[in-house]
């Protein structure tokens, strides 16, 4: 075969940068188009699922433009044996399979290089036994460097890796999915759009829901009429003092109703009765 047969080698895109699914962490990493983005480091046995869609829209876009980049580490890559095994039956007994502590310390290893310490770079395993993951979490990961995030499949991880590794758990929510992966697009949706300039309109991230530990307010648009329903007639008023107090209003009924939990910290912080409220 001469060179010209030698069939292209598989192309991926991520973001801005086209690399080979060969292309090793460092290689990306030394990419000066991404030098001083914001950086997620995904392990996992299904690369394929990323960018996933977050390469689309806003994301995609940031990705794209370099404000954001992403690295998947591939699990299997780090497999013992001819057969690349990642894991193993568990020990005591019971179903399924356990990834193993070797396989994930090695891809730990090697997501870790070139990245500087865990107060601005944490390592997270998306777990359902994790701290819930939430907007103030999202704010915490979006000020960091970057993010390693481990996704997990079968019956999950090795215990002793998690702890020799001081891996954080993060849960996306009290439901057990079958691999970390959908777990980590969710958690890098709401990380990087907080990143500076993802989002063409920052001010939307200071009026969202839980931005001020409320629901958001009710929105509407056009038409003014739909269904022979009006939208609330403060809101075409055109008076930001009664608007704003409407939406106050309506954003702390929403969330009394609906989160007693947030309604009580919201309370709290605020020094206000929960109850008279
Ligand atoms: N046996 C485990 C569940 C394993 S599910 C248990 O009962 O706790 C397989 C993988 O999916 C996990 O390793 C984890 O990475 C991911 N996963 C499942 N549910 C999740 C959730 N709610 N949040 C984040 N990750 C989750």
């Amino acid at each position: 075969m001469t060179d010209d047969d030698t069939p292209p080698p598989k192309q991926k895109s991520h973001g801005r940068i086209s690399v080979q699914t060969s292309l090793k962490p460092r290689d990306l990493m030394s990419d000066v188009r991404v030098a001083g983005a914001w950086r997620a480091k995904v392990i996992t046995l299904f690369p394929d699922a990323f960018p996933g869609i977050l390469g689309l829209s806003l994301t995609g876009k940031a990705l794209d433009l370099g404000l954001w980049a992403l690295e998947t580490l591939d699990l299997r890559q780090f497999g013992i044996g001819k057969h690349k095994n990642v894991d193993d039956t568990p020990a005591g007994g019971g179903a399924g399979m356990v990834l193993r502590a070797d396989v994930v310390a090695a891809a730990l290893d090697a997501a870790a290089e070139g990245t500087p310490n865990r107060s601005e770079w944490p390592v997270i395993y998306l777990s359902p036994r994790g701290k819930p993951f939430d907007q103030a979490m999202a704010r915490r990961f979006s000020a960091a460097k970057g993010i390693t995030l481990l996704c997990g499949r079968f019956e999950g991880v090795d215990e002793r890796v998690l702890h020799h590794y001081g891996v954080e758990e993060v849960s996306l929510g009290d439901f057990v999915l079958t691999g970390g992966e959908i777990a980590a697009t969710a958690l890098l949706d709401a990380t990087v759009r907080l990143i500076p300039r993802v989002l063409g309109n920052q001010t939307s991230t200071e009026e969202e829901s839980f931005s001020d530990g409320l629901l958001e307010f009710p929105q509407f648009t056009k038409p003014s009429r739909w269904n022979e329903l009006e939208i609330p007639e403060v809101l075409q008023s055109g008076h930001h003092g009664n608007i704003s107090n409407w939406r106050q209003a309506m954003a702390e009924r929403l969330t009394k109703e609906r989160r007693p939990d947030l309604w009580r910290a919201y309370c709290a912080s605020h020094g206000r009765d929960p109850v008279e409220d």
